[in-house]
């Protein structure tokens, strides 16, 4: 976001006006910084063969999966739904993983008749899956390898209480039902959290996982998850991407001449991509003086962006409509009844009813958490593509509330 000559701009397109065409509240995501994030990450490590697995649980619009495919960006998806929704955007089923957590072996049958590339992180089904493909569909392993990572307990998956993965501890059990169903192990996973730091942690769990490749002589892959943190708001230290590029690569290069093939390196990031490429953008419909803040009430609240509240995320707020007023302290919150402050205590330039507010870092986790709450409508998604804005997702309308209620006084009057 660029603020010239008074206006703010996202990729040459006047922010402001988006709202204005499409109304508000409205996501609004530029392709260029989504295809900038994925060239640094892709370009960050140097001599190794990377493949990046775009997590799109993250932000999950089909021209936001194609944007990534014409990139050479594969997926990583945690349900069949996911899955499909990666097929109709022409991804190849063997580019899209299939990464679920504690679903039907149903549904992993299904992913398998798709011809995805299966990750499986349970013993009993990695049994299953034995007993009934034996060594016709090859598979990787989620492994859990214990490492805690990342500053927020919903979101460390790699602990040991996490239901993620199968426990590094347990790799004698998964050995024995590799030898036993003859299984083809052609990648081993691991994803332990987000917001990781530094390298140090990536290579602690990348030391256990080389270890681990040792004993699979099928391997295809290593897929390293994810956690790059990005930065939320100034000062946030966020991981360096380039040092464990280079780290990574380094030790990654080790291990292939070790193992005696050169196997390629995944990662699957999310936020990463497109965290810092999306904004919401919303209405001030009140300025509320209290006995101790001033609150400007606006046309959303956690139906459209819950990270506020579920994670204690912290987003950025700009008053796009005033960039000239003068600073003042407010309490951005929205409209549904439940507590649901957007901003708490935030220098805002004067905001007046009317005003168009963006919330930053709105890219990854926001429209793909919303909800009706309230029984409000889910809003409008627009992609800023080449210096226009393009609409991708329309505004939910009231039918689309009723479409799948079934009124039973209808029903008792037709008969
Ligand atoms: C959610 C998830 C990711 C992406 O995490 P980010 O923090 O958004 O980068 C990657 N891999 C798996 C298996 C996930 O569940």
């Amino acid at each position: 976001m660029n603020l010239q000559k008074g206006r703010y701009t996202l990729g040459g397109v006047d922010l402001e006006s988006v709202a204005e065409r499409f109304g508000s509240p409205v996501y609004v995501y530029d392709a260029s910084q989504i295809i900038a994030n994925y060239k640094k990450l892709k370009g960050a490590f140097k001599g190794v063969d990377v493949k990046i697995k775009y997590a799109c649980k993250a932000l999950t619009n089909i021209n936001i999966l194609r944007l990534l495919r014409e990139q050479g960006s594969g997926l990583d998806t945690v349900s069949i739904e996911e899955a499909k929704i990666g097929l109709k955007a022409g991804f190849a089923p063997d580019e899209i993983l299939f990464t679920p957590n504690s679903v039907s072996f149903e549904e992993i049958e299904e992913a398998t008749e798709l011809g995805l590339a299966i990750n499986i992180d349970e013993l009993n089904t990695l049994e299953a899956f034995g007993a009934k493909y034996g060594n016709k569909i090859p598979c990787c392993i989620r492994l859990n390898p214990h490492i805690m990572a990342g500053g927020n307990t919903h979101i460390s998956v790699g602990h040991i209480d996490s239901k993620f993965g199968i426990s590094i501890y347990q790799l004698p059990h998964i050995l024995r039902i590799v030898k036993h169903y003859d299984l083809k192990i052609n990648g081993l996973h691991m994803h332990t959290g987000s917001d990781i730091l530094d390298a140090e942690v990536f290579l602690r769990g990348a030391n256990l996982l080389y270890n681990a490749a040792m004993e699979f002589k099928d391997l295809e892959f290593l897929d390293f998850g994810s956690g790059f943190k990005v930065k939320y708001k100034e000062g946030d230290v966020t991981t360096d991407v380039d040092d464990i590029g280079k780290q990574i690569a380094k030790s990654f290069k080790e291990f292939c001449k070790e193992y005696g093939r050169d196997l390629e390196l995944w990662f699957e990031p999310g936020k990463y991509l497109v965290s810092d490429a999306g904004y919401l953008l919303v209405k001030v419909n009140v300025v509320k003086q209290t006995t101790s803040t001033v609150f400007a009430g606006v046309n959303s609240g956690q139906n459209h962006l819950i990270r506020p509240m579920l994670y204690d995320a912290y987003h950025h707020i700009t008053n796009l409509s005033n960039p000239k007023g003068n600073k003042r302290i407010y309490s951005v919150v929205g409209y549904i009844c439940e507590s649901d402050t957007l901003g708490y205590d935030r220098k805002l330039n004067e905001v007046r009813v009317g005003d168009i507010l963006a919330l930053h870092n709105a890219g990854a986790y926001g429209f793909s958490m919303t909800s009706n709450y309230n029984s409000r409508l889910r809003p409008a998604e627009v992609l800023i593509r080449d210096g226009e804005a393009h609409l991708i997702r329309k505004r939910e309308v009231l039918e689309d509330l009723l479409a799948n209620q079934i009124d039973l006084s209808a029903g008792a009057s037709q008969a």
